[in-house]
């Protein structure tokens, strides 16, 4: 036996459960290499007998060729002793823990398997078209190890042509587990006044006919129903929105390419990127011509993704619309519809028609949602595309569960030193997705084999989040106990500092920074409702440094939907009585007891909890300026505000440090006297938001000063606003702060899980 040269190469990054082996092997193979592969909890081990110079060539040919879905790190390359090879291996592990990692989420088709449904005989036009590196993962998979038969594919057999490429490694389709084609896999199946087609090219036709008289179609997907129409009939759109009675908020469209995109919307290098990766979220764009006015009623941002699935691809090869609209299949605030059965009895009677296939979702997955913020790709909505891929912590969260908020809701469960997200559940108040949470929380444990020892939850006592909390623990309690004694741990968050740690978990912080959270609703310790906080925090605890001053909420949650009662409480704050003899123009369509009784509220403090929430002062300013004085969807109304800032204007107004609490009292009066000039709008809302950078700022320095801390962490819903979060990062920076944002979870309640997670960690420490 004799052999050149024995090396290790090791690979960090994503490239496990996106057929990563495989590659490797037929590359070695190809390159004629002997030795082999395997997955290491920490990435990819090679083993290579050959010559220095072919295991360079070797390793640049990796990283020119690495599947679509993987992303490599880091290479590292080691020297090894010689063993007795005499071919090219695939190790494959029986460790669980490996195993969990082989879960990808969901790929967008790739461009050979495009390519395939062209010249393959047997997948000509075949809609559910696959490969090691793209079609559904997450979505399919009822069990571990990531095998045929622990998917929704277990009830397709395979015919004898797939089958021989799923067994030969040095296939495309080799181990790919939803391997199908024309012969053997799911199908289409098209609903419409009783009429039933299944040829493709048919149901294609009739697609196109539907879409063009103004039809709107439940098309199922990856993750759930889509509800699908032309997105440049108004007419249509207007009808989408009474279906599923959402009066405003924006729906995304799915356009034909980039560059159909770009007529309608700005596109920057970073925009285009995140359009056109495999994830294939949704994109927040800003835009440049409306396809309907209907679609985002009066918002500048502008929802877009790129095609996905291959009926996708086929749909805009047969119409010529620049767009459709694309919109999660649900009602209102229930969760996406996955199946069949439940499209039909809800949507039933109020679609024209119905796309079915008959492969089974097993875990529901929304569209993600982006925005680039400050050059990153930001996370607005975790879902398809992501979910399940795990975030690295540097902290052992392994048995830890963390039920999150209640909004935006997700989970999160704790592996080794990982931390698994679950994908976007939505608002827990609705009974269906409170069903659809308990549902996945237990899929989750099952799957990744997680018996949770600790649980964290939000401070806040009525969360459905914090009683499932609760009852988790009594239960298993009561069963451990009479197993071993055992005891399961509980322990409660408060939100803000969830959120600040949310981002030092992502960026691996542990040490004092301060926290800046900006956001809509918080249970506080003093039980008021928090939203404006500046925390000196670490992962072991925070210290309320300064707030925003507290101000009354009139009728609660009312003033939450009704933006024009918090400006009335703000103005009140700042003129008195006499607010109601200015002329203003949101309270005109007011009647004048309403605004009466809103003040009497105010005045004796009646049903209105106080509030330093941030929110409500951005729904405050965007009342006043008659933006919007009632709020159709979540922060509306502060979203309106950003679309009119004007950035070319630097100016700010005052305001006043009253101990440790920022009072806006001074921004008000100004704002009523620029509001006498004309045409004031944009420039109002952009010395608005400069304002509130230049709070973030002042205290800021407050504290280096103090107290020598310079890292500033920046988290909560409110910095998902564009403008306001570039400008605080940019004035930070230019004062040589170290500025932290949220990226891979979102700034918003959707990321609350992560920081509970790291907190608990800590604490069971
Ligand atoms: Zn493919
Ligand atoms: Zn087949």
């Amino acid at each position: 036996m004799s052999f050149a040269g024995a090396y290790k190469i090791h690979i960090k990054g994503l490239v496990q459960g996106v057929g990563f082996r495989p590659f490797i092997y037929r590359l070695a193979t190809e390159q004629n290499l002997k030795g082999w592969v395997e997955n290491r909890n920490d990435g990819v081990m090679i083993k290579v007998q050959a010559e220095y110079s072919e295991v360079e060539r070797f390793i640049s040919l990796v990283r020119a060729r690495a599947p679509v879905a993987s992303s490599i790190r880091s290479i590292r390359l080691l020297n090894s002793e010689g063993e007795d090879l005499d071919d090219f291996y695939i190790h494959r592990s029986n460790d669980y823990s490996e195993q969990i990692t082989e879960i990808s989420p969901d790929i967008a088709v790739c461009s050979d398997c495009l390519e395939d449904m062209k010249f393959q005989s047997h997948r000509l036009n075949y809609p559910f078209i696959n490969c090691t590196n793209c079609g559904p993962r997450f979505s399919i998979i009822r069990d571990l190890p990531y095998d045929r038969p622990n998917t929704t594919m277990h009830r397709f057999r395979m015919c004898k042509v797939c089958y021989e490429e799923y067994t030969d490694i040095n296939n495309r389709r080799f181990h790919a587990q939803p391997v199908a084609c024309n012969h053997c896999g799911p199908e289409y199946e098209y609903y419409q006044q009783g009429r039933v087609i299944r040829d493709i090219e048919k149901i294609l036709r009739e697609l196109k006919k539907v879409l063009y008289k103004g039809g709107i179609v439940a098309v199922k997907g990856i993750g759930g129903f889509h509800l699908m129409c032309d997105a440049t009939m108004d007419q249509t759109v207007r009808r989408l929105r009474s279906i599923k009675s959402r009066d405003q908020k924006p729906f995304a469209c799915m356009f034909r390419n980039v560059e159909t995109i770009r007529k309608y919307a700005n596109v920057d290098d970073k925009e285009e990127k995140s359009l056109t990766s495999w994830r294939r979220p949704v994109v927040l764009l800003k835009e440049l011509t409306k396809l309907s006015p209907s679609l985002n009623s009066g918002l500048d941002t502008l929802g877009a993704m790129l095609p996905y699935m291959p009926l996708h691809y086929m749909l805009f090869d047969e119409i010529d619309l620049p767009a459709v609209v694309l919109t999660s299949g649900n009602i209102s605030d229930e969760p996406l519809i996955m199946d069949n059965q439940t499209a039909f009895s809800r949507l039933g009677g109020l679609v024209d028609a119905f796309l079915f296939h008959n492969r089974e979702i097993h875990n529901r997955l929304d569209d993600s949602v982006v925005r680039i913020i400050d050059e990153e790709a930001r996370l607005i909505r975790r879902s398809r595309g992501y979910v399940p891929e795990p975030l690295q912590l540097d902290l052992d969260v392994d048995g830890i569960f963390a039920t999150g908020a209640e909004l935006k809701n997700c989970f999160c469960a704790g592996k080794d030193k990982q931390a698994i997200m679950s994908q976007h559940i939505g608002d827990l108040k609705n009974y269906e997705t409170y069903n659809f949470y308990t549902e996945a929380a237990d899929r989750f444990m099952n799957l990744f084999r997680i018996e949770p020892t600790y649980v964290v939850s939000d401070l806040h006592p009525d969360y459905l989040s914090t009683k499932f909390a609760r009852n988790f623990v009594a239960r298993k309690s009561v069963n451990k106990q009479n197993q071993r004694n055992g005891k399961i741990q509980w322990i409660q968050v408060q939100h803000h500092h969830a959120h600040i740690a949310s981002c030092m978990a992502e960026h691996q912080l542990d040490e004092k920074v301060l926290g800046v959270a900006l956001d809509g609703t918080g249970y506080g310790e003093d039980g008021k409702i928090w939203g404006g906080e500046f925390l000196i925090s670490d992962l072991d605890g925070y210290n309320r440094y300064a707030h925003f001053s507290y101000v009354p909420m009139p009728g609660g949650d009312k003033a939450v939907q009704e933006p024009w009662r918090m400006a009335l409480a703000f103005l009140y704050q700042s003129f008195g009585e006499k607010v109601s003899q200015y002329y203003l123009e949101f309270l005109k369509t007011r009647q004048p007891e309403d605004i009466k009784m809103i003040l009497s509220m105010i005045k004796k403090g009646i049903n209105s909890p106080l509030t330093s929430s941030a929110g409500r002062l951005f729904d405050a300013v965007s009342a006043l300026l008659n933006l919007c004085t009632e709020s159709g969807f979540d922060a509306e109304a502060p979203m309106k505000l950003e679309s009119v800032v004007d950035p070319r204007i630097e100016d700010e107004y005052n305001f006043e440090m009253r101990q440790d609490q920022i009072n806006f009292n001074p921004v008000f009066r100004e704002i009523i006297e620029d509001m006498q000039m004309k045409d004031s709008t944009r420039m109002i809302a952009a010395k608005f938001h400069n304002t509130v950078a230049r709070v973030v700022t002042f205290i800021a320095q407050r504290v280096r000063d103090e107290k020598g801390i310079n890292k500033v962490v920046l988290s909560g819903g409110t910095f998902q606003n564009k403008y306001l979060s570039e400008t605080t990062a940019r004035w930070l920076g230019d004062l040589n702060f170290e500025v932290y944002q949220n990226k891979l979870v979102p700034a918003n309640d959707g990321g609350i899980a992560l920081g509970q997670l790291a907190i608990a960690a800590k604490k069971r420490r």
